[in-house]
C-alpha cells in the first residue's frame, strides 16, 4: 500500500494570508480570532483588502496597523485608484508610511456600481501599473501586484494582460498574487509563460478555499475566474449540510495545492475570509508547523 499522499511533505513552503477589514464587533473578534490562529504558521506577510471606492480606507488602515502593532506580522495594505486624485493617494500612502507599513497592494480596483465600467478619476490614476509606479515616487515600498491566470476579463487578450503584468513589474512591483482559480495547470501555465516573457518577479497563487458555491461563482463571475462543473458535481447535494460541505471544500484546495506544489510552487496566498481553519488545515497538509507561539491582543476589540 502506498503511503498517503500528503505524507512526508518537508513543509518547505512560505504562506501569506490575506483578511478583509471587519464591519462590526463579531466581525473584529472573528478577524483576530483568525490572526491568532493562523500567525504562529510564520506567514511572510498578511495583507488587509481595501472595500470598492475605497469605503473601507480608515478600517482598512486601522487593521493593518493593529496587525503589525498587536500580532507583530508583516502587514501590507491593499490600495486602489478609485475615485482618488493622485493627491489623495499620496496622503493615503505617506499615511501609511508614517504608521510603519512598508507593503503596499496596488491595484486599479473596480467600479463602485458593480457591471459599470472603471473610469478613472480626472485627476487620479488610470491602472495599476500607474498606481505603482506614483508609489514607487512616494516612498520605497514593497509592491504587490494582481495577476489573472485565467485573464482579467477586461483584458483585450491573455497576451495584453501579461504585457500589462509586465508594465506593473517594471513599474517597481516585486511580486504578483493571482485572483483565485481552480485548475493548478492554469496557474503553472500562466507562470511559465510569464517566466518566459520575461517575468521574473515570484507570481503567488491565490488559494481560495471554497465552502459555499453559490457565493464563489458570484465572485467568479465578476472577476472571470472559471468555476469548473466538476465542483458543482461535487457540492451538488450539500446545501444543507455545512459539515460536509467544508470537508469536500477542504479536500479539494488541498488536492490543488498538491497539484500545485508538485509542480514546484513553494509560495501559496490564501483568501482566508477572516476564517483560520480551512487555511490552517491546507498548510497543516502541505507539511507547514507553527514555528512562533500564538500571540495574545494587546487590548480587546
Ligand atoms: P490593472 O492591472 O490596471 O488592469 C485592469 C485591466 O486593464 C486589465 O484587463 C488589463 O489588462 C487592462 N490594462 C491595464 N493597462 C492597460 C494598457 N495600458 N493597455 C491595455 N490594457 C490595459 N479590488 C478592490 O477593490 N479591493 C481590493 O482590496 C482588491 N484586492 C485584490 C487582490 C488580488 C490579489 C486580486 C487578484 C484582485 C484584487 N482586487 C481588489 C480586484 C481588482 O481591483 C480588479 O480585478 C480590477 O478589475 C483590476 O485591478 P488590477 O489591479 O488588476 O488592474
Amino acid at each position: 500500500i502506498s503511503a498517503p499522499l500528503f505524507a512526508g511533505l518537508p513543509g518547505d513552503i512560505a504562506v501569506s494570508f490575506e483578511f478583509f477589514p471587519p464591519k462590526t464587533e463579531k466581525m473584529e473578534a472573528q478577524l483576530w480570532d483568525a490572526i491568532r490562529k493562523l500567525a504562529p504558521l510564520d506567514p511572510s506577510f498578511v495583507s488587509v483588502t481595501y472595500g470598492a471606492g475605497g469605503t473601507t480606507r480608515e478600517r482598512t488602515h486601522g487593521t493593518v496597523e493593529r496587525i503589525i502593532k498587536e500580532a507583530h506580522l508583516p502587514a501590507a495594505a491593499h490600495l486602489t485608484c478609485v475615485e482618488a486624485t493622485k493627491d489623495e493617494i499620496r496622503e493615503i500612502a505617506e499615511s501609511y508610511w508614517e504608521a510603519g507599513v512598508r507593503h503596499i497592494v496596488a491595484l486599479r480596483g473596480d467600479p463602485t456600481t458593480p457591471g459599470g465600467k472603471f473610469e478613472p478619476h480626472p485627476g487620479g490614476y488610470a491602472s495599476a501599473a500607474e498606481l505603482v509606479a506614483g508609489l514607487k515616487e512616494i516612498a520605497d515600498f514593497d509592491i504587490s501586484v494582481a495577476a489573472y491566470p485565467e485573464t482579467h476579463p477586461e483584458a483585450l487578450s491573455p497576451q495584453a494582460d501579461l504585457d500589462n503584468l509586465k508594465r506593473k513589474i517594471d513599474a517597481g512591483a516585486s511580486r504578483a498574487i493571482t485572483q483565485f482559480f481552480f485548475d493548478p495547470a492554469s496557474f503553472l501555465k500562466f507562470q511559465d509563460t510569464a517566466a518566459a516573457q520575461g517575468i521574473s518577479a515570484p507570481i503567488l497563487p491565490g488559494i481560495l478555499p471554497v465552502s459555499n458555491v453559490a457565493q464563489t461563482r458570484k465572485f467568479a463571475t465578476q472577476c472571470g475566474a472559471h468555476i469548473p462543473k466538476w465542483m458543482d458535481d461535487l457540492f451538488e447535494g450539500l446545501d444543507d449540510r455545512p459539515d460536509a460541505r467544508k470537508l469536500v471544500a477542504a479536500t479539494i484546495t488541498a488536492e490543488m495545492c498538491r497539484r500545485l506544489y508538485q509542480g514546484g510552487v513553494r509560495d501559496f496566498h490564501f483568501y482566508t475570509l477572516n476564517r483560520a481553519e480551512l487555511s490552517y488545515a491546507i498548510c497543516h497538509l502541505l507539511g507547514l508547523r507553527p514555528k512562533v507561539k500564538t500571540p495574545e491582543p494587546e487590548t480587546a476589540a
